[in-house]
């Protein structure tokens, strides 16, 4: 399965200058790296997206870090599903933790925002994961699994990518804020599960699952590739394409 490496750059790069400078540095990391099996989808603040088209390229693709479920009309300051595609982006993050912290999305919005985006042709990657990290985990992320891909069916279940992303772990500065191999193995599999009851094995088969949550170049083999994640979500380090293009590199062995 092709791997998927996705850049959460969140709200950064502040002026065209600064963008300048980022699309640089990302070119130069890029170039004559084979990323023979894995992709880069990056996901700039949605007012960059037109410029970030020219980093486009077979092995590169763009997305957002949100938009609305309707189409268009009186819904001051949202982004639609079909401007997002019409602006060069397939794919779009959905159900981010800071959006659930500090705009107060909900389970049931996330699952609105994830149908409108298959229904524009848009790929959503679906973040799940756990507030707490002693606490009852797997209970949180199979009721936003169930509630979120409520009316998800199976053909269209390929097109979501989920991510597994603890919120004790996303942008951590401390080593014991970090899932072990084995935990993040464990969401995986709790997370395949939920895939194989709701649609089947073989559909299961066929999703992507990935881990985000203080990715950088030295814990992603633990993290990420030996625990069986088929990719990562990058917030901090996609900042920093030397750090970002060296996680793809790692992703990709
Ligand atoms: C994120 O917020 O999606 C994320 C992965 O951030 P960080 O890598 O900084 O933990």
């Amino acid at each position: 399965m092709e791997k998927l490496v996705v850049g959460n750059l969140k709200m950064n790069i502040l002026s065209p200058l600064e963008r300048e400078q980022y699309f640089k540095l990302f070119k130069k990391e890029l170039a004559g790296k084979k990323l023979s099996r894995t992709s880069i989808v990056l996901c700039p603040p949605a007012i960059h997206l037109e410029a970030f088209k020219k980093l486009k390229s077979k092995k590169v693709f763009l997305g957002v870090q949100n938009m609305f479920w309707e189409r268009n009309g009186s819904y001051t300051g949202e982004i639609s599903p079909d401007m997002v595609r019409n602006f060069g982006a397939e794919w779009v993050i959905l159900g981010h933790s800071e959006r659930r912290r500090y705009f107060g999305e909900n389970d049931e919005e996330i699952g609105l925002k994830v149908m409108a985006a298959l229904k524009t042709g848009l790929r959503p990657l679906l973040c799940v994961g756990e507030k707490e990290k002693q606490g009852n985990g797997s209970a949180t992320i199979m009721s936003q699994l169930k509630n979120c891909l409520k009316e998800v069916g199976a053909a269209r279940i390929e097109n979501v990518v989920i991510c597994y992303e603890p919120v004790w772990a996303i942008s951590a500065n401390n080593p014991d804020h970090l899932p072990t191999t084995d935990g993040v193995m464990s969401a995986r599999i709790l997370i395949k599960r939920f895939l194989v009851e709701k649609y089947s094995a073989k559909t299961a088969d066929k999703v992507k699952i990935i881990y985000g949550g203080s990715v950088d170049s030295k814990n992603a083999k633990n993290i990420c590739v030996d625990s069986g994640m088929d990719g990562a979500l990058v917030g901090r380090e996609s900042l920093a394409p030397y750090e970002f293009i060296k996680i793809a590199e790692i992703i990709n062995q």
